[in-house]
């Protein structure tokens, strides 16, 4: 039968009142998102900023500790309590990297990787970290390439994998899984593009929604002192942020919980592995190199000079990148090598690299950081690759890394 107008009428002011509502619902959830993303963009400001500190400290403490070591003759008792001062500096250092990562100020090495590939490629560690208790089914049915940092992949698919058995005291079934897939970019509008999609789900203990809003936050846990950090969620949302990536989960409490993470798809083939630079792991002197250090931090200023020079260097030090530029205008002297800090108070390092090697062509540079500035052009992107060395650093590091990129010149005579 056909309505009466009354019933159209009706039936028309139903349909507005839930359309309102409906709009209502949409506006306070996108407010609700807006909001998170907000406050998630402040605390990584703030933690980004704060590690950045950290591994300026972190690099005085395990270089001197390195120095004093060197200093000691073999059998000093005092050797074992420098080792302690060590691995804990390390140990701060490794809380360090994942702070930067949320704060998406970890150095990136973003590369064409195959999403699969990389997670078949850490499967057997996996099985050792999950344990006899915990069933592990995998599935990888996608062959698809995506823009990103493989070391970093295998943080996010680690810190997803711990949790799941952290998950499941019990035992249970995890299943990992690699698919084709599509995605919305992380802001929820624009077109869905092709994406890959890592899925971790667990069959533990889920997460009610308290729990659930919360996960991603720095240092946010719900397990015992001294068992979490609440950072692994924290890193593992910061590489997906800068890897253009986006994050979902799913959980019910007692039902078990699946994390889904979607790259976009781009296209091309998978690169080889980049080879690290090997150098001969023991040597640590150098030739008669000649290097000038740019760094602002006088504290790592001081250190790294320090390391230089019983390294052999002979070593000049400017604490901005206007004062480096004068001293290399008006001394003569040849310079093999320029190691500077990424981030400094006036030139950016990028910026600093160009102007001394037109003034100098052929000089090496090299650059150190702990800290991708992700904000404004990232010096590590566009241009040819470059030299980097991460903090915090020791000596051993520091002078295998010069004479892999000067080569001969850096051998040391010998006697
Ligand atoms: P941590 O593992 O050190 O607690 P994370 O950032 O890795 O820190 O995780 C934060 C919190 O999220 C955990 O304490 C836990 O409450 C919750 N969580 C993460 N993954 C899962 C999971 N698979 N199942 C249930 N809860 C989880
Ligand atoms: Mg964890």
């Amino acid at each position: 039968r056909t309505w009466s107008p009354e019933e159209s009428n009706l039936a028309a002011s139903i349909a507005d009142v839930v359309a309102n509502v409906l709009q209502g619902t949409k506006r306070r959830q996108l407010e609700a998102q807006l909001r998170q993303s907000q406050k998630m963009e402040a605390i990584g400001v703030l933690a980004g900023g704060v590690a950045h500190d950290f591994n300026n400290l972190l690099t005085a403490i395990l270089g001197y500790a390195a120095l004093v070591h060197g200093q000691l003759h073999r059998d000093d008792p005092t050797l074992e309590h420098i080792d302690e001062i060590r691995k804990a500096a390390e140990r701060a250092a490794a809380l360090t990297r994942q702070l930067l990562a949320f704060g998406r100020k970890q150095v990136m090495r973003p590369r064409l990787v195959q999403l699969g590939a990389i997670v078949a490629g850490i499967e057997p560690m996996l099985r050792r970290v999950i344990g006899e208790d915990i069933t592990f089914r995998s599935s990888i049915a996608s062959t698809a390439t995506i823009h990103a940092d493989s070391g970093q992949l295998e943080q996010v698919l680690l810190n997803l994998v711990v949790n799941a058995r952290e998950a499941m005291p019990g035992g249970g079934v995890l299943t990992v899984a690699v698919l084709d897939g599509t995605m919305t970019p992380s802001a929820g509008h624009g077109d869905a593009v092709a994406a890959v999609v890592l899925e971790v789900a667990d069959t533990g203990t889920g997460m009610d929604r308290q729990t659930l809003s919360r996960i991603f936050e720095p240092f946010f846990t719900t397990k015992a002192i001294g068992k979490g950090t609440g950072l692994g969620l924290a890193m593992v949302y910061g590489i997906v942020q800068q890897s253009d990536g986006r994050i979902d989960v799913e959980s019910e409490p007692g039902r078990g919980t699946t994390f889904r993470v979607s790259f976009p798809a781009a296209a091309g083939q998978a690169g080889p592995e980049p080879s690290p630079a090997v150098a001969p792991p023991s040597a640590s002197r150098l030739g008669p190199v000649s290097l000038l250090l740019v760094e602002d931090d006088a504290l790592v200023r001081g250190l790294t000079a320090e390391m230089l020079e019983r390294s052999g260097c002979r070593v000049r030090s400017a604490a901005c990148g206007q004062e480096a530029l004068t001293m290399v205008q008006n001394d003569p002297e040849p310079i093999d090598l320029v190691l500077t800090d990424i981030v400094l108070p006036d030139l950016n390092g990028r910026e600093l690299a160009q102007r001394l090697t037109s003034l100098r062509p052929g000089t090496k540079i090299l650059f150190m950081s702990g800290y991708s500035a992700n904000d404004g052009p990232s010096p590590l992107d566009g241009g040819e690759p470059i030299a980097l060395i991460e903090k915090p650093f020791g000596p051993e590091d520091l002078v295998a890394k010069i004479q892999s990129l000067l080569g001969a010149k850096a051998q040391p005579v010998s006697e």
